[in-house]
Formats: structure tokens, C-alpha cells, sequence
């Protein structure tokens, strides 16, 4: 049912056109003129005014003929550097760059593939629910596009964003991490003459430290405690005290969990 050669041709075409990141325009109007001939309508959101490229997020709707609840097929238009210029070639059974340039298989496949499925289903007839495209820019430069993607565009709940190296499994969460500087701010006093006027910003720093949790949190937390600078004489009582805790997180954002501060 796939079309083996249009998908060959059509990845093909996309990889050729130049898309680095923030340059995404040329892509999406090849992505924009197939999706329109295949009876999609075309949206754009306002990415670009903060990513300061020359393309927005593209979102093409797909009416379908079930009641159903719409679903969304997403993929980035954008790929790394050096990806100007490239010239495909296919060699027993496999796509590679001439060698002067990335490819751009990521993801420009995953676009190519997506477009195969909409015209395999319009082609065939297939029962298909209202399918939203998303297609988004500046994904190799810190996602961008997705983070500044106008959800108010988007109607669905659930998807499949096609941009993983293996066929195995389902990507469902990735790390992140949560950096934290805490300044322990205490009061300068003689600690000979007058320790009783003074707070003592290490020992306040040394209490909360002490009442943090560290290293292993659960299966998916840790947190350390990785710089730890203060204080100026041996007389004054410490006035000032920073601590750099790093604390690392594979689960989603709403799963983080931060030590107490104090
Ligand atoms: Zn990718």
C-alpha cells in the first residue's frame, strides 16, 4: 500500500532543500503545497517572532471521515549544521550525503514518511480521524519551535512525534536537569568583641545543608550539592555564603522534585 518510490522521491526532494535551524521557510512551503493538495488546511503560528527565524511552526489539519477524536503526527523541519547544499545518494538500499553535508534524515524521514501515511489513507480511502501535522523549526537548537508552539492551534490530545534513531519502543520522557544557587546571607559582627551581634551565614548554611536530601532520591532523582564558597576572616563572623546545588531528573517536569530551601 506505502508507495516505496513517491516516499524514496519525496525524502529525497526534502533532504535536498536547505533547512538549518531558523531556516526552515523553503521546507514548509514544500510541506505547506503537498498537504493542500491532498485537502489539509494550513496554519502557521508565531514562532519565529521568538525564535528570530525565518519560518513559524506549520500545522496542516486533516478533516477525516470518523467521529472520533483527532489525533496529531508531528516531526521538526529544521537539522543540524553543516546541511547546506546536500546532494542525496542512494547505495544498496541506503541514503547517505555526498559526505560534504549532514543528510538530514533527521527528520526530513519522518516528514517524508508522515506525508506517505496521508496519502496512502486519501489514496485508499482508509477510516482516519481528524489528523493535525505538526510540523515544528528550531527543534535542533534547543526545541524551540515546540516550545513556543501556539497550542491554541491544536485540537489534540494525543500523538506520535516521529524523531528517535530505533524502531524499539516509545520515547515517553527524557531528562532534564534543575540547576539552583542559594545565597545565605547572614550579618558581619566582630566574633571576638561582639559574636552576639553577627549571624553566622555558614553555620545557617551548614544546618540547611544538613537537613537536605542528597544523591540518590528515587529511581529517577538524584541531587548534589557541587560548590560551596563563603566567608571572609577567621574574625567576622561569615556574612555571606553561596552553595550551588545541580539536581538531575528523568522524569517529565511535573515529576521534578526539589530539596527544601532553606
Ligand atoms: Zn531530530
Amino acid at each position: 500500500m506505502i508507495n516505496s518510490h513517491r516516499l524514496s522521491q519525496r525524502f529525497i526532494q526534502l533532504a535536498e532543500i536547505d533547512s538549518e535551524s531558523r531556516h526552515e521557510a523553503r521546507v514548509a512551503k514544500e510541506i505547506e503545497t503537498a498537504v493542500t493538495r491532498m485537502g489539509a488546511t494550513v496554519y502557521y503560528d508565531r514562532a519565529q517572532e521568538k525564535t528570530g527565524g525565518d519560518c513559524a511552526n506549520l500545522v496542516a489539519k486533516f478533516p477525516g471521515n470518523r467521529d472520533v477524536p483527532p489525533l496529531f503526527l508531528s516531526g521538526h523541519m529544521d537539522t543540524v549544521v553543516p546541511g547546506k547544499g546536500v546532494k542525496v545518494r542512494f547505495d544498496n538500499g541506503i541514503f547517505t550525503s555526498d559526505g560534504t553535508t549532514i543528510l538530514g534524515s533527521d527528520d526530513k524521514s519522518a516528514i517524508a514518511i508522515i506525508l506517505e501515511v496521508m496519502e496512502v489513507i486519501r489514496e485508499n480511502n482508509l477510516p482516519c480521524p481528524p489528523v493535525e501535522l505538526i510540523f515544528t523549526v528550531c527543534e535542533e537548537i534547543g526545541l524551540l519551535g515546540a516550545k513556543y508552539l501556539d497550542l491554541s492551534l491544536i485540537d489534540s490530545r494525543f500523538g506520535y512525534i516521529l524523531d528517535s534513531t530505533d524502531t524499539e519502543g516509545i520515547v515517553t520522557k527524557a531528562p532534564a536537569a534543575n540547576k539552583i544557587f542559594i545565597d545565605v546571607i547572614g550579618r558581619a559582627a566582630h566574633a571576638g568583641a561582639a559574636p552576639e551581634k553577627g549571624v553566622n551565614a555558614i553555620y545557617a548554611a551548614a544546618r540547611a545543608i544538613a537537613e537536605l536530601e542528597l544523591g540518590r532520591i528515587d529511581d529517577e532523582t538524584t541531587c548534589n550539592l557541587g560548590i560551596i564558597t563563603g566567608g571572609m576572616d577567621h574574625l567576622q563572623s561569615g556574612d555571606h555564603h553561596r552553595r550551588h546545588g545541580h539536581q538531575h531528573c528523568s522524569g517529565k517536569s511535573g515529576d521534578q522534585r526539589r530539596g527544601p530551601v532553606p
